[in-house]
């Protein structure tokens, strides 16, 4: 029978609503159970221990795995975890190309931890093609990419990248937490496998952390979950439940959150005090281009510059809206100074290169009323001024 396509709002519902054959429940049970009754020990049944797999979070991976339009799906404790879980596929001896670009906790993964065991890396600007070709050692295994960027929203081609590194015999590795599959499907456009920290978009609601790997090739799958089951940073039955809870909103989330977000960003190009708007779903942005035929929206993370570091400093103080604090993605909005927070530990001249700048506010839009996180802002900015 042919597999049914539905479209991602109807798939949302559909995978995560999956009443149960005995009661009826419409959603799935949490099954609090490390270990299954087995009746027979040369047949084991389908689930034996619970961090090899387990009823709820079956549930969970199958949802994911059809979103990105994978084959198997693959549920962590963190996105870090998950991360952790896909680059370990890779060999003492391998070498990775990473986006310089990426995200922080990759980053010292990477040069702090791989190392360790004989992984070695290099860092790239995908921006620049030639860089990217000249990277290519003969043991490269892995292009690992994460688009838009975090926090100056810089935008990767992800069919480049993918000819590029798949002309090399090289697997490309996709971080998708910013676009979530409802608005990017990087699978769709070649790459091998997507990791996602689900504690931002996914899950949704700055209530718990997970990680989520999602492969289409059967052997990268079974290395995937060989990993998981033997480093067994697998997420909990509670933890897999709230995800899928939080999943089931995702599309209506995303279509509310991005187009506040352009309409922020569109307002905030408008403001004296602000000098330069990062956001990819601007046309005047210079991703626009490149975000706009692989993904749906610019999404809901934009940053914007106010000159300097005692402007944000009061703005801060100021905003009666947005949570300040690290994280994205909830159904609140959440500002976040990067030069202190995420990318404190950067050197200023290399912060400042990537555009990191002293003026520099990272803001996650929600889903508040857009009127009022534009007045919000305007009554910070105008005690500013
Ligand atoms: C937060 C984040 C991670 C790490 O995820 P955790 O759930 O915090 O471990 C990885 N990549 C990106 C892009 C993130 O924003």
């Amino acid at each position: 029978m042919a597999k049914e396509v539905f479209s991602d709002w109807t798939e949302v519902i559909k995978t995560t609503t999956k009443p149960d054959k005995e009661s009826g429940a419409v959603n799935p049970s949490i099954q609090m159970s490390s270990t299954f009754e087995q009746r027979d020990f040369d047949r084991f049944g389908k689930w034996d221990y619970a961090r090899s797999g387990n009823p709820t979070r079956d549930v969970l991976e199958e949802s994911i795995a059809k979103l990105e339009h994978g084959n198997r799906g693959f549920a962590f404790a963190t996105g870090m975890a998950a991360i952790s879980t896909a680059l370990l596929t890779l060999n003492q001896g391998d070498h990775v190309i990473l986006t310089k670009n990426v995200y922080g906790g990759t980053f010292r993964l990477v040069t702090e931890v791989l190392v360790k065991y004989g992984i070695d890396y290099t860092f790239v600007d995908l921006g620049n093609e030639e860089e990217l070709r000249a990277a290519f050692q003969d043991n490269t295994k892995v292009v690992y990419i994460e688009t838009p960027s975090n926090p100056t929203l810089q935008v990767t081609d992800i069919r480049l990248v993918v000819e590029i590194a798949h002309a090399h015999q090289a697997l490309v590795f996709a971080d998708n937490t910013f676009m979530t599959p409802v608005l990017q499907k990087p699978l769709d456009l070649g790459v091998d496998l997507v990791v996602h920290s689900a504690t931002k978009f996914l899950a949704g609601h700055s209530d718990i952390l997970a990680g989520l790997v999602v492969t289409k090739d059967e052997e990268l799958g079974k290395q995937v979950y060989f990993l998981q089951n033997a480093m067994g940073a697998t997420l909990g039955v509670s933890d897999s439940w709230l995800l899928l809870r939080g999943i089931k909103t995702l599309a209506v989330r995303m279509e509310k959150e991005s187009a506040n977000a352009l309409e922020l960003a569109e307002w905030l190009e408008q403001q004296p005090l602000v000098t330069k708007v990062n956001y990819p779903g601007l046309k005047n942005d210079d991703n626009y281009q490149v975000q706009a035929k692989q993904a749906k929206s610019g999404g809901a993370v934009l940053s914007f510059d106010i000159g300097s570091e005692d402007n944000v400093r009061q703005l801060i103080k100021e905003v009666k809206i947005p949570i300040f604090s690290v994280s994205l993605g909830a159904v609140e909005s959440i500002i976040s100074y990067p030069p202190k927070m995420s990318h404190a530990e950067m050197n200023p001249v290399e912060r400042h290169e990537r555009g990191i700048t002293d003026g520099l506010i990272r803001y996650s839009v929600g889903l508040e009323d857009i009127e009022d996180l534009k007045a919000d802002l305007q009554q910070a900015f105008d005690k500013i001024k």
